[in-house]
């Protein structure tokens, strides 16, 4: 849709919450004001070493901080907002959503000493699907507050298997191991990264991801994700 046709759908029918359904006021954008409220923060930035989303890693993959912006559990309210932009297309709704996250924990000091931000990359046929790779959008809207760079092209999808819902944790490990490939790793060398990506459940790809990352020399990895679901 072209931006002037949908700025007068926007006056015809103006947006509304992606969250509760009903009709956004002047001002509020994504989520009504009552749905911003009620949203369940995790606040995992106020500690983000040894929260219990940096814990799922231990063991598995070195991390520097780690967290995340809500709980999610399917027909939440953040369920809601990732199941709109995901499924129902709308990529805004991933840019609008990081740079919420990312205003909310700018002052924290979590994206201190962060030199760049990689999202989490989406294969290929479902990148063509989508139409969008939401963790690049919630990247962009990150970057907006922070002004860190998306790094692009730097780790890159080789696979793309079945869907993991059914599956067991370990079996999904085994199943996204070696999905990733590390394709360029000189602008990545010596710096610290920030991998972001749409919800955090089992970590699996998150590590399998990382763990190629981690292949250029000196780097190091942190993790934000704009929910958290406990597996
Ligand atoms: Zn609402």
């Amino acid at each position: 849709m072209t931006g002037v046709c949908s700025r007068l759908l926007n006056l015809i029918s103006p947006q509304r919450c992606v969250s509760c359904g009903l009709r956004l006021a002047p001002g509020e954008d994504i989520v009504c004001t009552k749905c911003n409220l009620r949203l369940p923060r995790t606040l995992y930035h106020e500690d983000p070493y040894e929260n219990a989303m940096a814990t799922m890693f231990w063991g598995r993959m070195k991390t520097e901080r780690c967290a995340a912006f809500l709980f999610y559990n399917a027909g939440s309210e953040a369920g809601n907002i990732i199941y709109e932009m995901k499924y129902h297309g709308h990529p805004e709704i991933g840019r609008k959503m990081g740079h919420k996250m990312a205003s909310e924990l700018m002052d924290s000091g979590f994206f201190e000493d962060i030199d760049l931000l990689i999202p989490l990359p989406l294969g290929k046929n479902r990148l063509r699907q989508r139409g969008f790779n939401q963790s690049a959008e919630i990247a962009r809207g990150v970057s907006e507050v922070t002004g860190i760079l998306v790094g692009e092209r730097i780790v890159s999808r080789t696979q793309f298997r079945e869907s993991q819902t059914h599956k067991g944790r370990w079996e999904r490990n085994e199943n996204v191991k070696d999905a990733f490939r590390l394709e360029d790793a000189s602008p990545i060398r010596g710096k610290h990264l920030l991998l972001i990506d749409d919800v955090a459940t089992t970590g699996a790809t998150l590590i399998a991801c990382g763990t190629e990352l981690l292949k250029a020399e000196d780097t190091r990895v942190s993790i934000l994700t704009l929910a958290y679901a406990k597996s």
